[in-house]
């Protein structure tokens, strides 16, 4: 567990959150101040990524309080900071099962169990996927589920893109892939957007962008990248062909409910049902918020306003059942969150052959070539939420090897023909190099021991 709280652990925890979008950390900053020292599973791999949708998104602009916008996975880390300065315990990990048939409630995470009076579901949604005849094959090679992960690897550089779905996702990434393609198809299947307007009229006046109205994409083709997507329109029996490199997938969500095994009341969409403007769900001692229940507001203030509720909810319960094991404070006023140190890019000047981690082309070159140690090379780009997430996980792994390993950042935005050398098709990707031979490459966001695991296989 990760605290900076200082309280002692409970044998059996007055509230366990389950998610860590607004919804979860949101609920755990008004159940910390409570003084439930409330227990926070953060999710991993399973139902998106730690700190959820607004973790692959852009600039959010109508969060209140950020009059020039915040970055999506910003602004979780501000949410994730002030939960942990109030006292909440992370568990970085998936929550396998719970078990409501027991009191207290029993969770499982990653073969660890937690036992708990109270529960706040808040495990959102994950990305909708269209299931088209061929998208496994062009999986990660021209598909993907995130423009803006992705948007900015070199195959998609100055080539036509598509995005799919007419929704504000849909509207931001089409906008957001001008910045690298070509030109952008928007293929929506019906006749109008449902995005907000200040969206839609992004779209619509972009004349980088092409919207294909009531239109389907029927399959996808290619060779070793995408080449090309087979449209059908409504109403028209002679399919077309459009010729792009890449497809993001931008058509909605799916609540994750899955680990809950239908002990909890859903919809026929797989939504929770709570009591009509509230959080109680259908077990006693289960709150739910944010997009797991939600299927019509899903924006991050109404998740953040729905994990208050469920917290003080929860809060309320706990105390007429005579629950709560109110834990003192040792500090009244907890230290103010540290300020973020932006890691620059390393020069001739400020290279470091011993330093653990350094970002750039010099620090590449200079360490491939010099360095007898275990190499991690991560490749990000600036926007991409799980490269965000990941960076602290593997400079941790660096930390705990205490120097026998190093790592480099390169940023595929500024340093564009190393990460086409390298092979990329996407951020984050790892790379891990000893004595200049190639030795093990992951894409995505892994678990720290995978990492620490194979660099200690070199030593
Ligand atoms: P939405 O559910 O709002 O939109 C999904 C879109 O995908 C719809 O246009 C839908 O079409 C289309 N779609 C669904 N299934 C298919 C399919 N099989 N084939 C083709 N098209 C399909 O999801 P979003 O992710 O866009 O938004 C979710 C929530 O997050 C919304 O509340 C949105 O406002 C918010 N959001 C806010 C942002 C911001 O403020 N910066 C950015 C992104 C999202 P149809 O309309 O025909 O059903």
């Amino acid at each position: 567990m990760d605290s900076r709280s200082g309280f002692r652990p409970l044998e059996v925890q007055n509230l366990v959150i389950v998610g860590s979008g607004p919804a979860g950390f949101t609920a755990a900053i008004y159940a910390a101040r409570a003084n439930l020292n409330p227990v926070l599973v953060t999710g991993f791999q399973v139902g998106g990524i730690p700190g959820g949708q607004l973790m692959t998104t852009t600039f959010v602009e109508n969060f209140p309080g950020f009059p020039d916008g915040v970055l999506g996975p910003e602004l979780m880390d501000l949410m994730k900071a002030q939960a942990i300065r109030w006292g909440t315990e992370l568990v970085e990990g998936d929550v396998e099962s719970i078990d409501l048939s027991k009191k207290p409630f029993l969770v499982k995470v990653d073969e660890k169990f937690i036992q708990t009076h109270s529960l706040i579901i808040a495990t959102g949604a994950s990305a909708n996927r269209l299931g088209l005849p061929n998208e496994k094959k062009y999986w990660t090679r021209g598909i993907s589920a995130c423009a803006i992960c992705d948007g900015a690897t070199p195959q998609f550089r100055k080539e036509a893109l598509a995005v799919v779905g007419g929704g504000d996702s849909a509207c931001e990434e089409a906008v957001y892939l001008t910045k690298y393609g070509s030109h952008v198809h928007l293929i929506v299947r019906s006749n109008r957007l449902r995005a907000s307007a200040a969206m839609t009229d992004r779209v619509l006046s972009n004349s980088s962008i092409t919207v294909h109205w009531e239109t389907e994409v029927i399959d996808v083709e290619g060779a070793d990248w995408l080449e090309s997507l087979q449209l059908r329109r409504k109403g028209s029996s002679n399919d077309e062909s459009i010729f792009v490199r890449g497809l993001f997938y931008a058509i909605g969500h799916k609540p994750n409910t899955e680990f809950l095994a239908d002990q909890l009341k859903t919809d026929s969409n797989g939504y929770l049902l709570t009591n009509p403007g509230r959080s109680e769900t259908s077990v006693q001692g289960v709150f739910a918020a944010g997009d797991v229940s939600d299927f019509e507001w899903r924006q991050g203030v109404t998740a953040a306003a729905s994990g208050c509720k469920a917290a003080l909810s929860a809060e309320r319960w706990l105390s007429k059942k005579n629950l709560s094991n109110l834990v003192l404070r040792e500090v009244l006023e907890p230290a103010q969150v540290p300020k973020t140190t932006v890691i620059s890019t390393t020069t001739k000047e400020n290279y470091k052959s011993d330093a653990i981690w350094q970002k750039g082309s010099y620090a590449l070159r200079k360490l491939y070539h010099d360095s007898k140690n275990p190499l991690l090379v991560v490749y990000t780009s600036s926007t991409c939420g799980p490269c965000h997430v990941l960076k602290p996980q593997i400079m941790r792994v660096l930390q705990e090897l205490e120097g026998k390993a190093q790592g480099v950042e390169i940023d595929i935005d500024s340093d564009l023909e190393i990460a086409e050398q390298a092979g990329v098709t996407g951020t984050p990707m790892v790379q891990l190099f000893k004595g200049k031979s190639l030795k093990a490459q992951w894409k995505g966001v892994k678990p720290r021991s995978e990492f620490k695991t194979a660099i200690i296989e070199q030593f």
